[in-house]
């Protein structure tokens, strides 16, 4: 991490002050040269839209955290694990026993997806979803089953209930679910995981719900002692905007942790876990994250209403949407204005994927989106 000095003093002396509270995320902007840049899309820096990252990260006490911790770098951080899993223990109204930390959530999907996924194990997944675990669980033998979402862009559950076979041993949900953005209530999760056989594990990939805001979403935490073997996982890449420090878990019954952990290939690094521990603790800067995020969302859709463009109703840091001609096209066309837009999710070839970046970001997208509808409108007269 590339920190200046100016980054180091201003971060540190928040904290020691601390004044945590008062930083807002325009001065965690301000703190970061790489968003600025990226905001006045200056010198060759491309404005990147297609990762589902949160621009206004590290929060400052997780960056004076990671600042603060380079002199211990050359120590083994094995000691501070109990802290940061007791630290999400609490946070999540569970046992210490429940909870497995990974080198992001992305290490633990993968364990996921060999675990559930070998000897030929069947692994049921929504199409369009985040491939993480599928696509690892390919490489070790499974046999992937893909399950198109609903008209409305959701996971089908009926249907994926009823693709579950004698040979199922896991169920991919992703909640809310990338690429689409939409996402599943937490009566219609419970009820499909009762419905599930004993064997079968339920993955709920929880990575986005901090930006969710319909009523009825919310976390299946609650799940994971009702008796079916379920696994929840969290992140620290999205609402925490750490996705270069890599870390997340997963809640789940202890035995189903002491699986995920045995088959997990690494441990978080100091800088992950202590910058981790100061961000959970960094309550405004993540409120702050998530309306302006919210805010920027409804910006956008509101956007593509008035060009009567279709949208899925987003839950996550990103939008998904109708461009109205081939993806392709309206990617090299951002691509000139500097703007990276996210790839082609099959069959979806004229649905388009935007992070929701900074408000000069959104700005920067909003005028850009403008300018293709009218030059479409104009090809078309
Ligand atoms: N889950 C979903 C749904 C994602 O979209 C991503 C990354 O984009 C991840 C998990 C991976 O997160 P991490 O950075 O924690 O590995």
């Amino acid at each position: 991490m590339d920190l200046s000095r100016r980054e180091l003093l201003s971060a540190s002396a928040a904290v020691l002050a601390g004044s945590r509270a008062a930083i807002s995320v325009a001065a965690a902007t301000e703190l970061h040269p790489g968003a600025r840049a990226e905001a006045a899309g200056q010198a060759g820096a491309p404005m990147i839209l297609c990762w589902n990252e949160n621009p206004y990260g590290p929060s400052p006490a997780a960056r004076a955290a990671i600042a603060a911790s380079i002199a211990g770098a050359c120590r083994y951080p094995d000691d501070e694990v109990p802290q940061l899993v007791d630290m999400l223990a609490r946070k999540e109204g569970v046992s210490s026993d429940r909870v497995v930390t990974g080198t992001g959530s992305g290490e633990l999907l993968r364990a996921l997806g060999w675990l559930n996924g070998r000897d030929r194990g069947e692994i049921i997944a929504a199409e369009p979803t985040y491939l993480e675990l599928p696509d690892y669980a390919h490489h070790t033998g499974a046999t992937l089953k893909f399950v198109a979402v609903d008209k409305q862009l959701r996971h089908d559950l009926p249907a994926m209930q009823a693709a579950v076979s004698n040979r199922t041993r896991a169920v991919y949900l992703c909640n809310p679910n990338n690429p689409t953005g939409t996402a599943l209530g937490a009566k219609a999760i419970e009820s499909f995981v009762h419905g599930m056989p004993d064997h079968v594990t339920t993955i709920i990939d929880e990575a986005y719900l901090d930006f969710a805001d319909a009523p009825d979403v919310r976390t299946a935490t609650g799940l994971i002692d009702t008796g079916k073997r379920v696994v929840v996982l969290r992140t620290f890449s999205k609402i925490h905007g750490m996705a270069g420090v890599r870390c997340g878990y997963a809640i789940a019954r202890p035995e189903i942790i002491a699986e995920i952990a045995a088959a997990r290939m690494t441990t978080p690094n100091i800088f992950a876990m202590r910058a981790a521990r100061a961000s959970l603790g960094d309550h405004s800067f993540l409120a702050d994250c998530r309306s302006r995020i919210l805010a920027s969302r409804k910006r956008i859709t509101s956007g593509l209403e008035q060009l009567g463009l279709a949208y899925a109703h987003p839950q996550g840091n990103f939008v998904f949407f109708d461009t109205g001609a081939p993806l392709a096209r309206f990617t090299a066309f951002m691509k000139e204005r500097n703007i990276l837009v996210g790839r082609h999710f099959p069959p979806y070839d004229s649905w388009c994927r935007i992070t929701i970046g900074t408000e000069p970001q959104v700005d920067a997208f909003l005028r850009g989106l403008q300018a293709f509808a009218g030059r479409r409108a104009a090809r078309a007269a």
